[in-house]
């Protein structure tokens, strides 16, 4: 099928390019023309394992192309996707100008009928507003007996993990009331389905629309579960990986989103919380439950800060070692980062980080500027601090040299804001170590 992705970011650039794997011809749009020059030299502006290779192997054989112009994807394509940011606007409700301003121009251009496809996400009555502004670009055009689909698709890919998960979804939602529509459509992810048999769900646009954002809350309110647990297990002396394990093997409730951490974060949850608590509120409703995951998680992201802080008499005169500032692991992503968030708080006390990411620094430093230092590797970073945090479980952070950790610090102090270490194997190395729930 012919189609094009506006936007290629993190889900456009995943999408085209597993949609390309399967034979499709597809045409990556976005108004960046440094992203797009990039890609067209066969560079990745973004990090994500696996994107790369596909990418550069789709454009060599001739199903996958870049472009700026919008209007040259939309007339070459039978269905449009629509992948561009919702981010958090003031009154936590999503941004949806972006979305809009992609629905305008595609009333201005497209002269026959096309499938528009959200796959941003997006809040209930957002495919409403998308098919009323083209509508506006073609009857301002006098085009208006043209016909066209707006079809509500959200994405459910995790970063660091995208590729495999759009190649083998669990599920795909389709919302659409158009059985034609929803044919194609099905048409075009069978393939990602065939062997797993996992479901192809046709619904409703609104119901669409609303899955995506209570799947995340959902998963939102699991981690802030375990984080409050976490807190209350280090007051009564209870380790938070005991009674995850004592949880987790329930299969009614599973291990998964059970880890205790510094927070959740990252370009999804924080702002899809949130939008979901103003569509609520905007019809009179209060979701008590997601304002509580939402307020757990603000006092996490203190919480750990605070662990730090308290142990140092003099904060002017600490310097702390960080590692990880990516919101997880596997990705280039820092935005709203829970190590960002307390490297924020350390700063404003007076306290020096240096600070190690695989893949995150680049990103972070646009954010952080100079007001921290960034090191080569992850012992460079520990090397004369008064203490080693550690944010994000970048798997290589996961058995490092403890006695080389020991000879570098000031302080054999350890922050493990991952709870990656066993306490009494640290403190055998001689560390004091503080995790978070472990009693
Ligand atoms: P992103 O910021 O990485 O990419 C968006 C891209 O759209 C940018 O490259 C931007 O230049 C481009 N763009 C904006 N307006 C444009 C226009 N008018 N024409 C052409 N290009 C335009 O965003 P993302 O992380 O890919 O997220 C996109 C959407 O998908 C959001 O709604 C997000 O919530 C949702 N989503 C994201 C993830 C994720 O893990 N990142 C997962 C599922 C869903």
């Amino acid at each position: 099928m012919k189609i094009c992705m506006i936007g290629s970011g993190y889900v456009g650039l995943v999408t085209g390019a597993c949609l390309a794997e399967m034979g499709n011809d597809i045409i990556c749009v976005d108004e960046d023309a440094a992203k797009i020059a990039l890609l067209e030299q066969g560079e990745v502006p973004i990090y994500e394992p696996g994107l790369r290779e596909l990418i550069v192997r789709n454009r060599d054989e001739g199903r996958l192309r870049f472009t700026r112009e919008l209007a040259d994807g939309v007339k070459n394509s039978l269905i449009c996707f629509i992948c561009v940011g919702t981010p958090q606007d003031k009154d936590g409700s999503a941004d949806l100008s972006y979305v809009l301003r992609v629905a305008g121009q595609i009333g201005a251009c497209m002269d026959d009928y096309k499938i528009i496809v959200d796959k941003s996400t997006v809040p209930v009555g957002t495919a409403e507003k998308v098919r009323d502004t083209i509508r506006a670009g073609l009857d301002s055009r006098g085009l208006s007996g043209l016909e066209f689909d707006v079809v509500s698709n959200p994405e459910f890919l995790k970063e660091g993990n995208a590729i495999q998960d759009f190649m083998r979804p669990e599920r795909v939602i389709v919302g659409t009331d158009n059985v034609r529509t929803a044919t194609l459509l099905k048409e075009l992810y069978n393939p990602f389905v065939r062997t797993s048999n996992n479901p192809i769900l046709i619904m409703d646009v609104r119901s669409a629309e609303l899955s995506k954002y209570a799947s995340n809350a959902f998963l939102a309110t699991k981690v802030s579960f375990i984080n409050e647990l976490a807190i209350l297990c280090d007051k009564l002396g209870a380790d938070i990986s005991h009674v995850r394990e004592g949880m987790g093997t329930d299969e009614r409730i599973g291990p998964r989103f059970l880890l205790a951490g510094p927070g959740f974060g990252g370009s999804c949850f924080p702002k899809d919380v949130q939008a979901l608590i103003a569509t609520s509120k905007s019809y009179d409703h209060t979701l008590e439950i997601c304002e509580a995951a939402w307020k757990a998680n603000q006092r996490q992201m203190r919480y750990f800060a605070q662990k730090i802080i308290d142990f140092y008499k003099n904060p002017q005169k600490t310097t702390i070692a960080v590692w990880g500032l990516t919101f997880k692991p596997k990705t280039d992503d820092v935005r709203e980062s829970p190590a960002l968030y307390v490297i924020e708080n350390l700063l404003n006390k007076g306290m020096r980080v240096r600070a190690f990411d695989p893949k995150g620094m680049e990103n972070a430093q646009k954010l952080l500027g100079d007001r921290i230092t960034y090191t080569q590797d992850a012992y460079e970073a520990v090397a004369g601090a008064d203490g080693l945090a550690i944010i994000t479980e970048w798997n290589m952070f996961k058995s490092p040299d403890m006695a080389r950790i020991k000879d570098l610090l000031k302080t054999p102090v350890i922050f493990d804001g991952r709870n990656l270490f066993n306490p009494e194997e640290v403190r055998g190395h001689g560390f004091t170590y503080f995790g978070i729930g472990r009693g």
